[in-house]
């Protein structure tokens, strides 16, 4: 019986990692904060408002199945960090020493 090699397997949300490329794509054009703080405000506000899409991935395997994605989850994700960074960008959370 499977006493092969121990395969690590993992539940993997293929949005949050296509809302965390995206919204870096986003940042290097737009002008907001992306400081740790904003950054996951954005992104806990932008995966609250999209079904997540689960997917079982063996480790090492995390990156290479995303272009099964449909074209309408990428237009989807962008529309909702875009009105997640407004809405963060209004509210910043971070505290101001820093900044
Ligand atoms: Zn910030």
């Amino acid at each position: 019986m499977g006493q092969g090699k121990k395969e690590q397997i993992f539940l993997k949300n293929y949005v949050e990692e296509l809302v965390s490329n995206t919204l870096d794509k986003l940042s290097k054009e737009g002008d907001f904060c992306t400081c740790p703080r904003c950054r996951l405000d954005i992104m806990a506000y932008a995966l609250n408002h999209i079904p997540p899409k689960y997917a079982v991935t063996q480790l090492g395997e995390v990156y290479t199945k995303i272009s099964y994605l449909e074209q309408q989850l990428e237009v989807d994700v962008t529309i909702a960090l875009v009105e997640a960074i407004k809405i963060v960008s209004k509210n910043p959370r971070h505290d101001n020493s820093g900044f």
